[in-house]
């Protein structure tokens, strides 16, 4: 339980919200309410001044040294590198790959370290709740290499079937690819505890952090995950860069990713070689201002109190679980003891897109539909949620405020 006085933390997130100005506009004649922060976060003006001030100003490419502001580019591309390293406690900057996203950094790792590790016969365990870019990845591979992906059943209250994971555990399992946070249901896995079988079973470990970093800290060497990918869009920065953290002596072994260059150290018409770690995965002119603003995005996260943040999405998703107790009529769609904000639900009787698209007129966005999770909602029997997914910057009025649109639904729909 926070210790945190609520007066005190909400004249901080008050104060925070002000960072964000996309947070304060009108949708349908209302204020918005944004509560769909895992499909993508908003960003503050130190992201958006500071891609801004990159184009005005050192706008150059990077690794070419041929002058000053190509120089200054990549000081900044680098440096942000380095933020990221210290942000998940990685050991070495090498070990952080530009990425476009976590979809890139996952199908980076099974199209590189899967077709060098994965034969016929071998097994891939990923869990039920997946996102579709945890799972399609992983079956292109194994159709390719003729292995096989097997779930790890999920029980009902949305949390990992430890026993079941438990069971699956046997020689031919190489890789489990795990989510850290489930995007529909909020269930936070036990990495840490899943990594221990693993290693008793020699199996790498691939995280998707996609819904993790923006949650709480992570500590890569802490979990001991082999890979972990995640994507800056979902963490308050940029669309379109994305960052895969790989251990160095995995990433050494890995052949490359896509050929072109910067990724090369010598090419010619007899053979070509490697250049060194990360550049080995980063062909071609990477997105230079995403990653020089994520760099910005983590300091901007850095200099706030991410206790109070925390507490301030544990304050949320408890109200919004408690206010559904109250209301009637909501079964919650995941009640993982140890859960992120993300409120996944269903109005008994409704469509959630009917509920969805009576919230938005109210100036509410969430999201509805199966949240690229498919296999999830057929395990559940269910074939979708409305799901509104909250970050620090959300208050306990906007909370009530979707109660008061679900009341209204509710007259509406049923
Ligand atoms: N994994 C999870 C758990 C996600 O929530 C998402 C995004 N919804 C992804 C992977 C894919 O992320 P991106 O589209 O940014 O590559």
């Amino acid at each position: 339980m926070s210790t945190i006085p609520a007066a005190e933390r909400q004249a901080y997130i008050e104060k925070v919200r002000q960072d964000f100005p996309a947070l304060h506009q009108q949708v349908h004649g209302k204020p918005l309410i944004y509560m769909d922060n895992g499909a993508t976060t908003h960003k503050p003006n130190a992201v958006i001044d500071c891609e801004s001030t990159f184009y005005k100003t050192v706008n150059s490419n990077v690794h070419r040294g041929a002058h000053y502001l190509s120089d200054k580019a990549t000081e900044q591309f680098e440096a942000a590198r380095r933020t990221v390293q210290n942000f998940i406690g990685a050991l070495k900057p090498e070990e952080i790959i530009w990425t476009s996203g976590t979809t890139e950094g996952i199908n980076l790792v099974a199209s590189t370290w899967g077709r060098k590790n994965i034969g016929p016969g071998d097994r891939i365990l990923v869990s039920e709740m997946e996102h579709h870019s945890n799972i399609v990845p992983w079956q292109i591979l194994a159709e390719e290499k003729g292995a096989e992906v097997v779930p790890i059943p999920v029980l009902d209250n949305g949390e990992l079937d430890l026993n079941g994971f438990a069971e699956l555990m046997e020689p031919r399992v190489k890789l489990i690819s795990i989510a850290h946070v489930s995007n529909s249901l909020g269930s936070i896995n036990p990495i840490h505890d899943i990594v221990r079988m693993a290693r008793i079973n020699e199996s790498v470990v691939m995280v998707d952090g996609a819904q993790g970093v923006s949650h709480f800290d992570v500590d890569v060497l802490r979990l001991d995950c082999d890979f972990y990918a995640f994507s800056s869009h979902k963490l308050f920065g940029p669309t379109g860069m994305g960052v895969l953290y790989g251990k160095e002596e995995l990433l050494n072994e890995m052949p490359p990713y896509r050929g072109g260059g910067e990724m090369i150290d010598r090419c010619s018409f007899d053979g070509t070689t490697w250049n060194q770690l990360p550049y080995k995965f980063e062909a071609g002119t990477p997105n230079i201002a995403g990653a020089i603003a994520l760099g910005a995005a983590i300091e901007y996260l850095n200099s706030l109190d991410r206790k109070i943040l925390a507490a301030q999405e544990d304050v949320l998703i408890k109200k919004a679980h408690e206010m559904a107790a109250e209301l009637g009529g909501i079964r919650i769609v995941g009640e993982a003891r140890k859960k992120a904000s993300v409120f996944s639900f269903l109005l008994e009787g409704a469509h959630p897109a009917d509920v969805g698209a009576l919230l938005d007129q109210q100036g509410i966005a969430i999201r509805t539909g199966h949240h690229c999770a498919q296999p999830l909602m057929a395990r559940l029997g269910i074939p979708g949620t409305a799901r509104a997914s909250m970050a620090f910057y959300n208050t306990e009025a906007e909370v009530e405020a979707l109660f008061k649109g679900l009341e209204k639904a509710k007259t509406f729909l049923l």
